[in-house]
């Protein structure tokens, strides 16, 4: 019999099927997608959190655990198992030197990066490049592999797996690990999950999932219903604001429009809505998608003057573009009236001191409500720009309880042989909010033990029994 199936074929898959092999089981991974589109999320992304006490090759300074720690702890608000995100913190530390000899390369970031110099590790060629180099090692390895084979169900026996059913076929295992990513994908669910607006509109009707289509939930419902232990809240995603025009899925990272904290943002009624100089982008891009969900019609507009371009990274498509406000208005289908006297009502209440974006600087507005608290410049260099906004859902953060051994719980039980990494866990690390790598991290920490503990859950059951 098998030892290890892993399910799911993304960075959580890949490193626990790896270290699976590498502790002496034999591995057989279960990827729902053609091989082109092989890697899920994780071919999307481009670095991990890393702690480290001293700079290490592409990390400058340091980013200590304690600093990590209340990083976290500051956007989950508490909502986070702080021996689970400790390990997550604890094995950034240590998985370099271990991705690396599975083919991994690491570069700095791209000039301007300078809050993420410090805290993430930018993978040479991109999440694409490195999910490619975990398939080649495993192949290499002996681990089997099957695309376009997605799983419908596990047959558990209590919280003991037994075998996966892959259509009618069943397929058996000593142990499983499950890291088949979160429901993001799957249009209905989160439909149901963020219910009717007060207007009577369903908010997931416009969004947009900003990587694979095939993160549909099956597993992780399949766990939920078999009495899986949940964690975490259905709403609670990473999201973030889009170019409107992205496709459904996969737009990936150049859809992102990242000229927020130059300008100003309204909603659909021509308003600002929230403080765009609020913090530093990195820290910040992640409420957006949100924000943007909670507006009328889920669409709002990111408006920039000449003086913001070259500023941030353009967009793959161009902005529409005017000489006057009215004229911008009435090309995104604004009331132009109500959009000029938004912008001239910032304007007048810009304070300008020393503008300098890699600071928290004191250009900020007055009287405005809400404020804008840093690099509050006037929009007054022509042409003026404006980028449609829609939320890009990244990854949910429903998923279900597991304890440090990566073991999935049923009713406050352990199981025995059954295991979970990456997204269809990283609710119990993140409850809410996000902070820039850190998705990675927890695929990465929790990937290498659930391969560890399945492996050696599997040969504990393969070996003979002493006499
Ligand atoms: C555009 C974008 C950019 C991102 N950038 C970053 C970044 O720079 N750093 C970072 O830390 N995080 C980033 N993230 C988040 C990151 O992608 C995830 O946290 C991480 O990839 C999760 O890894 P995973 O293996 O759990 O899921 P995935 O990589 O999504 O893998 C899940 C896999 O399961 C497969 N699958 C699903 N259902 C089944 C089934 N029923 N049967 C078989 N297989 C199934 C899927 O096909 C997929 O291969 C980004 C996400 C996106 C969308």
């Amino acid at each position: 019999m098998l030892d290890v199936l892993v399910i799911g074929g993304g960075n959580a898959a890949l490193c626990a099927a790896l270290m699976a092999r590498e502790a002496g089981a034999s591995v057989m991974l279960l990827e729902s997608s053609p091989k082109v589109w092989r890697g899920g999320n994780s071919q999307h992304t481009r670095n991990l959190r890393c702690m480290h006490d001293a700079p290490q090759d592409v990390l400058v300074g340091a980013y200590p655990e304690e600093e990590f720690w209340q990083d976290l702890l500051k956007v989950t608000g508490g909502r986070t198992n702080e021996t689970l995100a400790r390990i997550t913190i604890r094995a950034s530390s240590t998985c370099r030197p271990w991705m690396h000899k599975h083919g991994v390369h690491f570069q700095p970031p791209l000039s301007g990066a300078l809050h993420v110099a410090r805290t993430n590790a930018f993978f040479l060629g991109g999440g694409k490049a490195l999910v490619n180099a975990y398939y080649r090692s495993a192949e290499a390895l002996g681990v089997k592999i099957r695309y376009e084979t997605p799983v419908d169900r596990l047959e558990l026996d209590g919280g003991h797996f037994r075998a996966a059913w892959a259509g009618k076929e069943r397929i058996e295992a000593r142990a499983c690990v499950v890291a088949a990513g979160g429901f993001e994908s799957n249009r209905e669910w989160l439909r149901e999950a963020w219910g009717q607006n007060a207007a009577g509109e369903w908010p997931a009707d416009n969004f947009l999932i900003r990587g694979t289509r095939f993160n549909q939930g099956v597993l992780l419902r399949n766990l939920l219903d078999q009495g899986a232990d949940r964690i975490g809240d259905p709403t609670q995603c990473h999201s973030v604001a889009i170019d409107a025009r992205s496709p459904l899925y996969d737009g990936g990272i150049c859809t992102r429009i990242d000229c927020v904290s130059l300008g100003l943002v309204v909603n659909r009624d021509a308003r600002r809505f929230y403080d765009e100089g609020e913090d530093f982008w990195p820290k910040r891009y992640a409420i957006w998608g949100r924000l943007v969900a909670q507006q009328p019609g889920q669409i709002a507009y990111s408006i920039i003057d000449r003086k913001a371009v070259g500023r941030f990274m353009p967009p793959v498509f161009k902005g529409d573009q005017a000489n006057t406000f009215e004229d911008l208005a009435a090309q995104v289908g604004l009331d132009p009236v109500v959009f000029a006297t938004t912008v001239r009502e910032y304007n007048q209440a810009c304070k300008v001191g020393h503008f300098d974006h890699q600071i928290l600087d004191d250009c900020h507005t007055d009287g405005l409500t809400p404020p804008k608290t840093h690099w509050a410049l006037p929009l007054d260099t022509p042409p003026f720009y404006a980028y449609a906004l829609r939320p890009g859902i990244t990854f949910t953060y429903l998923g279900v309880r597991v304890d440090e051994h990566a073991t999935v719980h049923f009713g406050g039980q352990p199981s025995d042989n059954l295991y979970a990494a990456g997204e269809v866990m990283a609710g119990n690390v993140l409850g809410q909010g996000y902070t820039a790598g850190v998705g990675m991290s927890i695929g990465t920490a929790f990937g290498r033990i659930a391969g560890t503990q399945a492996a050696q859950a599997a040969l504990k059951q393969a070996a003979p029994v002493a006499a």
